[in-house]
């Protein structure tokens, strides 16, 4: 049998900043293999309209703009491959990564593997979850709450305008907040808890999905956290919206991460790791942008980085 090949560059992950790094590191004749996980496209894919993404003033669909990013890497030669990395053997060169029983050889790695959403952890969210009424996403799922009662669990920009969204298909939307303000920005929760559909449960900690017997969401069960009264919100939809957790597990044992689980880039870098030729890009290595835009910028940079690593040492 011979010996797999050794790619010049593998790209971890098919979001804003994963294809960005495809797209340069293609241009740039590498010929990069981009492994595609569970979601293909990212987080972009699950949004309706992204408004703030430059250089589209009427604003973009967000599956529109991941799969124009796809054409555009793929015009530039590289190659696609369903892959979930496993684990990651960064002690040797070639660098490995493992999907399954496969094994990919790499010189460098730029791992653009994003954030899952948060899930709360209550009974019957995962039980309910999917087609069940547990969801995390108003543009995907909210045309399903037509004239119905929903809840969206959640505080910041994301719940705000989950709630929004909803506003235009379901009854009621109740917004769950443990706390008595939002953390969305000024703009987003002035929009949201003046919305007449809105009805903000302040205080309030979700306690158990409700409906589990029957096999599909009856109401949400909260929890007053000064009173510690409990009341149920008789919805049949109920939105998590309560931020992200980065996909780093596979890679962590050979990474630095920070105690959210984040890679740690190295000192005064944003995207080289402590391994020589390996990068971190977007969701998975920033905590404090999380933008399609500064996914795309780390991208860039990481593809760059990994080009300019290829030049000086294997060329
Ligand atoms: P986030 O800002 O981290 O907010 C998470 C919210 O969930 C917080 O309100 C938090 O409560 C609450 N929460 C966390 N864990 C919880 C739990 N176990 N039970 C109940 N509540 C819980 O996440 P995000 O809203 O997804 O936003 C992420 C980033 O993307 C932010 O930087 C945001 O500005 C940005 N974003 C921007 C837009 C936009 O500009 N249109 C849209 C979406 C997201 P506490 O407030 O008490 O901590």
């Amino acid at each position: 049998m011979s010996a797999p090949s050794v790619e010049n560059v593998v790209i971890v992950g098919t979001g804003c900043a994963g294809l960005t790094a495809a797209i340069y590191t293609g241009r740039a004749n590498l010929s990069p293999l981009v492994l595609e996980g569970p979601l293909p496209g990212g987080q972009l894919t699950t949004t309706s309209e992204v408004e703030n993404f430059p250089g589209f003033p009427e604003g973009v669909d967000g599956f529109q703009l991941m799969d124009n990013l796809r054409k555009q890497a793929t015009k530039f030669g590289t190659r696609f491959e369903q892959a979930l990395v496993t684990s990651v053997d960064f002690t040797s060169f070639p660098r490995k990564l493992i999907a399954g029983d496969r094994t990919i050889l790499a010189k460098t790695v730029i791992i653009a593997t994003g954030a899952s959403p948060r899930m709360t952890g209550i009974p019957g969210e995962k039980e309910l979850y999917g087609g069940k009424g547990v969801t995390t996403c108003a543009t995907c799922d909210g045309a399903f709450y037509r004239k119905m009662d929903v809840a969206v669990i959640g505080g910041g920009d994301s719940a705000a305008e989950e709630a929004l969204f909803l506003t235009r298909f379901a009854s009621k939307v109740y917004l769950v907040h443990r706390r008595d303000a939002l953390r969305a920005s000024k703009i987003m929760a002035d929009r949201a808890t003046s919305h007449p559909k809105i009805q903000c449960v302040w205080d309030s900690v979700p306690v158990a999905v409700e409906g589990v017997k029957e096999g599909a969401v009856s109401g949400l069960r909260v929890k007053h956290v000064k009173t510690n009264a409990e009341s149920v919100l008789p919805v049949k939809g109920i939105f998590v919206a309560i931020g992200h957790v980065p996909n780093t597990g596979p890679f962590a044992p050979a990474l630095d991460t920070d105690e959210g689980g984040y890679f740690k880039p190295a000192q005064g870098s944003q995207i080289q790791t402590k391994i020589p030729g390996v990068y971190v890009a977007g969701d998975c290595a920033d905590h404090v942008y999380r933008q399609a835009i500064t996914a795309a910028g780390m991208g860039c940079a990481a593809a760059i980085e990994a080009e300019r690593w290829l030049a000086e040492h294997h060329s």
